[in-house]
């Protein structure tokens, strides 16, 4: 399978790696200059799981790269995934599968503006990552990495790349409702991960103060009524008891947008509780806490000189 990734942060290089181990044709593409020349000149060192390793991996901006792939991986973040399709076009054919695991949500419908329905792959992962330097990455976990197909009728294609990914070590599973994943996962991040970032604490300290249940409840209500206009049932009060499940495994972590803010890095806010706020409205009632939620980050950004 001739695989590009278009984006090859954290997520881009651990996947590009696994999939590039196990002996498939893997280009990665990028735009940072730095991260660029490093891999090209010393290969791209990473460690999985603490497991130090180098590989000599293709890489280049789009424009360097003339090929047409089977399948694209979108590693991008969530803002940066329109102009990288825009970058990437010359390399799609009427076949190229496009797989997209970004955090957020309204992807699939800007993902259509490029490539038939039948071949857009949504999912998630549990898949973690970081950047240490230009070239030097971690990748961490043990998956799944859940995927389907947009157009149900087209299940096939897909079952290919979920077995490449089961054969690399990524573990990939054919999911059922990748849309109840991805908006659960819009869930936990549009509550402790824009909490945390504007409380500046960590997720055990947010789940130790007095606000947090009635905090999560609001979220989750937003999120879940949006949800059900697209026909995904979100039940709050599990998906509040997931939180707090999920709260108590990670413990003392800082969340990925804490993490953003604190690097000087636009955060996903837009495609999380901003996206909610404004699908609420494009359909006629309100969501005030992902409203507010949203203008606070924006706010913090803006603070931090962060340009937008
Ligand atoms: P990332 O920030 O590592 O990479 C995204 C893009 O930003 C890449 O093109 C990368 O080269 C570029 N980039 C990163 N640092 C840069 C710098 N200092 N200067 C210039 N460019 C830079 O993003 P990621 O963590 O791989 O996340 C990709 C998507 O996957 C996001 O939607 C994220 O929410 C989601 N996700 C991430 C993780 C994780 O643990 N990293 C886990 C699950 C989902």
């Amino acid at each position: 399978m001739k695989i590009a990734i278009a984006g090859s942060g954290a997520l881009g290089c651990g996947f590009g790696y696994m999939m590039k181990k196990d002996g498939n044709d893997v280009t990665l593409i990028d735009f940072w200059d730095d991260h660029i020349n490093a891999i090209k000149e010393n290969g791209l060192s990473i460690t999985v799981n603490g497991k130090e390793d180098n590989v000599i991996i293709p890489i280049g901006k789009p424009e360097e790269i003339k090929d047409t792939f089977d399948t694209v991986f979108i590693f991008t973040k969530s803002m940066g995934l329109r102009q990288m399709l825009e970058k990437i076009k010359h390399m799609l054919t009427e076949d190229t599968k496009v797989v997209c695991l970004l955090n957020g949500l309204g992807h699939a419908k800007t993902i259509s503006e490029y490539i038939p329905q039948k071949n857009i792959i949504m999912g998630t992962t549990l898949w973690t990552g970081g950047i240490d330097a230009p070239g030097k990455t971690h990748f961490m976990g043990e998956g799944p990495v859940e995927v389907q197909n947009s157009d149900e009728n087209e299940e096939e294609g897909t079952r290919e790349v979920v077995k490449m990914m089961a054969d690399c070590g990524l573990n990939g599973v054919y999911s059922q409702n990748v849309n109840f994943t991805t908006w659960r996962k819009a869930c936990v991040n549009g509550t402790m991960n824009a909490l945390c970032s504007l409380l500046d604490c960590n997720i055990k300290e947010l789940f130790e103060t007095s606000q947090i249940d009635q905090l999560n409840k609001k979220i989750v209500s937003e999120f879940s009524r949006v949800a059900e206009t697209e026909g995904v049932h979100i039940d709050v009060e599990e998906t509040v008891n997931y939180l707090k499940g999920t709260a108590e495994k990670v413990g003392e972590h800082y969340p990925s947008m804490h993490q953003d803010l604190k690097n000087k890095r636009l955060t996903e806010i837009d495609f999380l509780n901003g996206e909610v706020a404004k699908q609420a409205e494009a359909k006629g009632f309100e969501a005030p806490y992902s409203q507010l939620i949203t203008q606070l980050i924006h706010a913090k950004e803006d603070i931090l000189g962060i340009k937008r």
